[in-house]
């Protein structure tokens, strides 16, 4: 049996070669190195794809993340409220603008902020909320939108792992007041480095995320309010490019994959991810549960099969969110998913052969056991 990796960035390269290098060396050859017409090109296909008026080039996701809470006005001594089950990046962009992050537990089935969470958490200081579409499965945004509107709070997506998602039939992105969107590699939409977006449709919180991202400059060489540097790459913007329009068929065969091993892994003791009718999943991971799970994954290590764990230490008890005061046992539902949660191989590029190999190898092991 070959190994299966639980990635394969190059094979998307391979896929798409010509096109990329072409693009790479227009950027070379263009002499024009930083933002330009590719980033705007690119900014104003992909606000399109996501169903926003603007799209704000950045250095990464965690910089769409940061640029969206400033333009959102979050300053110390503010609180924003999040999840812990999420990318450490979340909480660290909210925690770098001064803010306080207050964390709250998810739902058991869709894994991302329970909106029943949201009234107890809410204080005089709270400012914004930052549900994080987390796996490429779109959170509950209704009632998310709905708290928001009554407490007069700015709702900023976190969309790093669910590009192309959709709820309620609109494209994640196009949700909350503002949205981060992350390039990194591995992601549904992925440069060939760092790389990261705000999406929105308001024209003068766009007008703001421009200013912010180079050094607060509305004009040239004077800054209005102190920004940060980070814009997107134009080379990463070309590259991005040439990928756009293959993220619908490759979200696609995201899904078949999913769909493969749903049906492959029904009579084991995984529980699978859950479906709901109001969004579409784009299975950025695809995230078992399971009773064993650490002996699982040596099993699957040994056999040669990359998984790993989305995530396995919740932000509330790593070291440096200590500070905040969360207890272990504080958020059950959360620290209950760390303990069980295991992502499986799943990339467009993946054969569907390779998706029985790995739910046999998972029923081997419940029986050798
Ligand atoms: C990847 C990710 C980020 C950060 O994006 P970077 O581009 O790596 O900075 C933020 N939030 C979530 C949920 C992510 O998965």
């Amino acid at each position: 049996m070959s190994a299966i990796p639980f990635v394969d960035l190059k094979a998307q390269y391979e896929d798409l070669r010509p096109a990329i290098d072409a693009a790479v060396a227009r950027v070379l050859a263009s002499g024009w190195y930083v933002l330009g017409p590719e980033v705007e090109a690119f900014e104003q296909a992909y606000a399109r794809r996501t169903g926003c008026a603007f799209g704000v080039g950045t250095g990464s996701g965690t910089g769409a993340l940061q640029l969206a809470l400033l333009a959102a006005g979050v300053r110390p001594g503010d609180e924003v409220i999040t999840v812990s089950h999420t990318a450490v990046a979340t909480v660290a962009a909210i925690r770098l603008t001064g803010a306080r992050p207050v964390l709250v537990d998810v739902d058991t089935d869709r894994y991302t902020l329970a909106p029943a969470q949201l009234l107890a958490a809410l204080t005089s200081r709270t400012k914004a909320i930052v549900p994080v579409h987390l796996y490429g499965q779109p959170a509950d945004m209704s009632p998310i939108m709905d708290f928001a509107r009554a407490h007069n709070l700015t709702v900023i997506e976190d969309c790093a792992q669910a590009a192309g998602a959709s709820y309620e039939g609109k494209p994640v992105g196009s949700l909350g007041h503002l949205a981060a969107h992350s390039f990194y590699p591995t992601k549904n939409l992925g440069a060939a480095g760092d790389g990261g977006m705000v999406t929105t449709n308001d024209a003068a919180l766009a007008a703001r995320l421009r200013a912010l991202r180079q050094y607060g400059w509305r004009r040239r060489y004077i800054s209005d309010e102190t920004g940060l540097n980070s814009r997107l790459d134009p080379i990463q913007a070309a590259i991005l490019g040439v990928k756009l329009p293959r993220l619908d068929a490759w979200n696609q065969k995201r899904r078949a994959l999913a769909q493969r091993y749903r049906q492959a892994l029904t009579d084991t003791a995984c529980v699978l991810p859950a479906q709901f009718s109001d969004s579409e999943h784009v299975f950025h991971l695809f995230v078992i549960r399971h009773p064993r799970r650490d002996a699982l994954m040596a099993y699957l290590k040994q056999r040669r099969i990359g998984a790993l764990i989305h995530y396995p230490v919740p932000v509330h008890l790593q070291p440096a969110y200590r500070d905040l005061g969360y207890e272990p046992g504080s958020l059950p539902v959360t620290e209950g998913l760390a303990g069980e949660i295991l992502s499986l191989p799943l990339y467009p590029e993946l054969p569907a052969a390779a998706v029985e190999q790995v739910a046999q190898a998972i029923r081997d092991f419940e029986a050798s056991s």
